[in-house]
């Protein structure tokens, strides 16, 4: 964490897969800004927009009736070219062209590893705003998006209780979360599943056999397993057909996939999101650089942005545990 003389033109972006949400910060940052008497320049498509200069001025009535809107306004992608010293250099020119001085990065953990390996060069302060469905963020107990995409996995969770109930049937749930299970937990507590298999803990496929097992003499005919798609034994596709070869019984797999992406922000998203840009617009203009605006037990949190990355948010395996407890 460090502080820079204060810019007095700063960029925004969004950067990386998107979250619902992300409008919401985006609005937050602008009227921030500009009620502190910045300059701001939205920057369209992440990184990719900021090394072909695709940057044009906001003002307040750029984010009017956004709040409730999913994606980002300005769109967002994932850029090789910023990967190399070529591909930054040619960013940097970009903004020096427009005089833009310090940069608000809505994004994850690339986006911030971006930020930080183009400060190390360029001296161009960034603050992060934790941008990610997956919630897989340290310095922050929730990242924007993440409390949506629990709530468009639990609306898909509950539709196939239905059916599983119905016809006595097994499913396995896909839910998004290639490193991380926080998706996999929240979704799976809330909508009573009675397996959550996430990449942070070991899946014994032996063990969840004689668990089906016993639930199968216990009567219950109907289940719903959570795979978060990372989990180290496969995905859905793959853990049916080897429960399947297994056990002789046929599962059932939906993949929730990139609905999980879209959507109108939930009540939470767009709280944290409204909080979270306006925060860094404060933090922007106060001379911070290289920190990420978090939010920690209700408070707002400057956490220096290679922490959000090399450190790791654990998942709370007392909850895990009480899933178990919850599922018998
Ligand atoms: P997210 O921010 O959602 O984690 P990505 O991991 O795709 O998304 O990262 C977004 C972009 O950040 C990448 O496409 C790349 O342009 C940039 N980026 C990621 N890691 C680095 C790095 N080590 N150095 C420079 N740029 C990076």
């Amino acid at each position: 964490m460090s502080t820079a003389a204060a810019p007095s033109t700063i960029g925004l972006y969004t950067s990386g897969g998107d979250a619902p949400g992300m409008n919401a910060a985006i609005r937050g940052a602008v009227r921030g800004a500009l009620h502190l008497g910045l300059n701001v320049f939205g920057i369209s498509r992440g990184y990719s927009g900021m090394i072909a200069a695709e940057i044009e001025p906001m003002g307040p009535r750029s984010v009017s009736n956004i709040i409730q809107q999913g994606g980002t306004i300005l769109k967002t992608s994932r850029s090789a070219e910023f990967l190399t010293p070529d591909g930054r250099r040619r960013a940097f020119e970009s903004l020096r062209a427009h005089g833009i001085e310090g940069l608000i990065c809505i994004g994850g953990d690339g986006s911030f590893r971006g930020a930080v390996e183009f400060y190390d060069e360029f001296k161009i302060p960034t603050v992060g705003v934790p941008g990610t469905i997956d919630n897989d963020l340290y310095g922050t107990d929730l990242t924007i998006g993440y409390d949506t995409a629990v709530n468009t996995a639990l609306d898909a969770i509950d539709r196939i209780r239905d059916t599983a109930q119905s016809h006595d049937r097994i499913f396995l749930v896909e839910v998004m979360g290639r490193h991380a299970g926080f998706i996999g937990v929240a979704s799976g507590i809330a909508g009573g599943a009675e397996e959550i298999l996430i990449p942070e803990t070991p899946t014994d496929l032996d063990a969840i056999c004689r668990r089906l097992e016993q639930r199968a003499e216990q009567h219950k005919t109907s289940l719903i397993m959570i795979v978060s798609e990372g989990d180290e034994q496969g995905g859905a596709v793959e853990i049916g057909r080897k429960l399947g070869e297994r056990l002789g019984v046929d599962f059932r797999v939906c993949i929730l996939g990139h609905t999980q992406r879209g959507g109108r922000p939930t009540a939470t998203d767009r709280m944290l999101a409204s909080r979270l840009g306006y925060e860094a617009a404060r933090a922007i203009a106060a001379g911070e650089a290289n920190v990420m605006v978090g939010q920690v037990n209700g408070e707002i949190v400057y956490t220096p942005l290679r922490q959000t990355f090399t450190k790791k948010k654990p998942v709370n395996h007392g909850l895990l545990d009480m899933a178990a407890v919850l599922a018998e």
